[in-house]
C-alpha cells in the first residue's frame, strides 16, 4: 500500500522522485539470453547495491518494442534492431536505487561496444553496436515511460530492503 503510495506520487509529481527510491528499466536483450549473460547483469546491478523491484521473461511483441524505440523510428537501423529483439526472450527488469539511472548507465557502458570500457557490461561481453546485450533507460523520465510500457503496477513489488540501512547515510 505504501508502495502503491509512493508509486502514484513519484509519477504524479516528477521532480519528488529520485533518491533512494529513484527506479529503471533494464533488460537483457536477446543475445545476452542467448549467450547466458542475464546472471551477470543480475549480479552486477546487485553487488553495486540496487534492489531488484520486477523481473520477468518476455517474448517481446512488436508492438511493444516500436513503442519502446518510438524515438529511433526514423533512424535507419530501426527495422534491424525491431528484428534483432524479437530474434527471442528478453529478461526485463526494474532496479532501484540512489541515481540508478545514472549508475546502472554507467555500469553498462556505451551504446557501442567499442567505446565501452573493460569494466563495464557492454565494454565486457560484446563487440557490436547491433548485439550490445543489454537496455537501460537513459533519462527518469524515459524509465518512468518504460516500465509503465512493460510492467502492470502490480507486477512492482515493495520489499523491505535490509541492506539499505548499510548502504545509505
Ligand atoms: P542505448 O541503448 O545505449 O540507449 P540508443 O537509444 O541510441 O542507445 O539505441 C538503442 C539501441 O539501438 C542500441 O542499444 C542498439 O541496440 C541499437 N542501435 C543504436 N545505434 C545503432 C546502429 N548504428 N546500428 C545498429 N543498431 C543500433
Amino acid at each position: 500500500m505504501i508502495c502503491l503510495v509512493l508509486t502514484v506520487f513519484a509519477n504524479l509529481f516528477p521532480a519528488a522522485r529520485g533518491g533512494a527510491h529513484e527506479r529503471t528499466f533494464v533488460a537483457v536483450k536477446p543475445d545476452g539470453v542467448q549467450r547466458r549473460l542475464v546472471g551477470e547483469v543480475v549480479r552486477r546491478l546487485e553487488r553495486k547495491g540496487f534492489q531488484l523491484v520486477a523481473l520477468k521473461l518476455v517474448q517481446a511483441p512488436e508492438e511493444l518494442l516500436r513503442e519502446h524505440y518510438a524515438e529511433l523510428r526514423q533512424r535507419p537501423f530501426f527495422g534491424r534492431l525491431l528484428q534483432y529483439m524479437r530474434s527471442g526472450p528478453v529478461v526485463a527488469m526494474v532496479w532501484q536505487g540512489l541515481d540508478v539511472v545514472r549508475a546502472s548507465r554507467a555500469l553498462i557502458g556505451a551504446t557501442d561496444p567499442a567505446d565501452a570500457p573493460p569494466g563495464t557490461i557492454r565494454g565486457d561481453f560484446c563487440v557490436e553496436i547491433g548485439k550490445n546485450v543489454v537496455h537501460g533507460s537513459d533519462s527518469v523520465d524515459s524509465a518512468r515511460r518504460e516500465i509503465a510500457l512493460w510492467f502492470r503496477a502490480d507486477e512492482l513489488l515493495c520489499w523491505e530492503d535490509s541492506a539499505g540501512h548499510w548502504l545509505y547515510e
